[in-house]
């Protein structure tokens, strides 16, 4: 029996997507309910964390600190394995959400690849997957 999760990515951008994933959250959707907390939690974060721990743009040094007007852009990474009750959300500023799908994909793939071999370090089964 293999453990293993398998994480997927999208791009969550303001036209379109954000309305797609309200409508699944009202239809209880996972995936909808999940996102909506995230961003929740995401905001909070801003609003609270130290300077040196605030979220942090996906493709720039830009951070997030109690934001008037919070980036519509966010790179996802969810799974729709029961086992994860959470999804992973990085901010794409403003000026860095003009570059393309593909290459705000790239980096956010490479970044998440990093963060969950950290994260499956620590675990017993190490082995993860990322699919986008
Ligand atoms: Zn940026």
């Amino acid at each position: 029996m293999t453990e293993q999760v398998i994480w997927e990515c999208f791009l969550m951008r303001r036209d379109g997507d954000l309305e797609w994933l309200w409508q699944r959250a009202q239809a209880r959707d996972p995936l909808g309910r999940k996102f909506f907390d995230g961003i929740g939690e995401w905001l909070e974060k801003c609003r609270k964390a130290p300077a040196d721990k605030a979220p942090q743009c996906l493709t720039c040094e830009q951070t997030f600190r109690d934001p008037a007007q919070p980036p519509l852009t966010f790179f996802v990474t969810h799974s729709e394995d029961p086992r994860i009750n959470v999804v992973l959300l990085t901010g794409v500023c403003w000026r860095c959400a003009e570059k393309s799908d593909t290459e705000l994909l790239k980096r956010g793939t490479e970044l998440t690849a990093k963060f969950l071999k950290g994260r499956a370090d620590g675990e017993r089964h190490p082995s993860t997957e990322t699919t986008h």
